[in-house]
């Protein structure tokens, strides 16, 4: 089969978008011949959007967030090609999320300084010293120490509202859990938790609290998390977009 060039889809402008702990990049792409916004997954070409006429290309945001779970498993499936692609080093300009705000990586190299990872407002210095790689590890590091300042605080903060104490408080890095809470009253969070925004968070931690209370998730449950968190069926909803990790029982 020929195909005429004219009519198959040019690329309108490639972007990238970060996704739980992922940054997805694609292409966007414009056919005329397109009759619906579709998206496609391919081991060469990675992640394209194609548009339809008269689709607005500050839509795809939106359309890429809402698929967002479809997208992560399928980019999973053409590794290894994309696989690599995804967990590719940092660069400078890539954004990461971080308590519902997106920072600007900048990697520096060779600065005469120690390899280290500094916030200064919305950007994120990645300090790589004389390593050329492991962004990667330097990130998730900073995410961990972060999490370690923000989340006991936190924690102390709606155990005293909900006039509840735990044993101990993990803060793990689980691939399938959010938090957890155990019947020794221990409390794990997921450092990855801090790529939410802060409600979320909040969120979570009042569900593994609320678990002090009511070792179940019978209406009576919900009840106590409701009265701590009023959205919380919006929080749960937007956990529920991310493959990373689901609220435990
Ligand atoms: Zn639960």
């Amino acid at each position: 089969m020929t195909q005429n060039k004219a009519i198959s889809p040019y690329v309108v402008k490639k972007a990238s978008l970060a996704i739980g702990d992922r940054q997805v990049h694609f292409t966007i792409k414009r056919s005329v011949r397109a009759r619906n916004v579709r998206i496609e997954i391919r081991p060469e070409t990675g992640l394209s959007v194609i548009l339809p006429r008269g689709y607005s290309v500050e839509k795809v945001e939106e359309l890429i967030r809402s698929k967002s779970r479809w997208i992560a498993l399928h980019l999973e499936d053409i590794s290894p090609g994309s696989g690599q692609w995804l967990t590719r080093e940092l660069q400078t300009g890539d954004t990461v999320p971080f308590l519902g705000e997106s920072l600007k990586v900048v990697v520096l190299h060779h600065t005469g300084e120690p390899v280290n990872v500094q916030q200064d407002n919305r950007c994120l210095y990645i300090n790589m010293g004389k390593s050329i790689d492991g962004t990667r590890e330097q990130l998730n590091g900073w995410y961990k120490k972060q999490a370690h300042k923000i989340l006991p605080p936190m924690v102390n903060k709606f155990c005293a509202r909900m006039n509840v104490t735990y044993n101990r408080l993990y803060i793990l890095g689980q691939n399938t859990r959010w938090g957890s809470c155990s019947h020794k009253k221990n409390i794990s969070l997921n450092w990855k938790l801090l790529k939410m925004p802060q409600r979320v968070i909040e969120y979570v931690i009042i569900h593994e609290l609320a678990h002090l209370k009511e070792m179940n998730h019978t209406p009576r449950f919900w009840e106590v998390v409701a009265m701590y968190c009023q959205d919380w069926r919006e929080c749960r909803a937007f956990l529920k977009k991310f493959p990373e990790g689901k609220v435990s029982l």
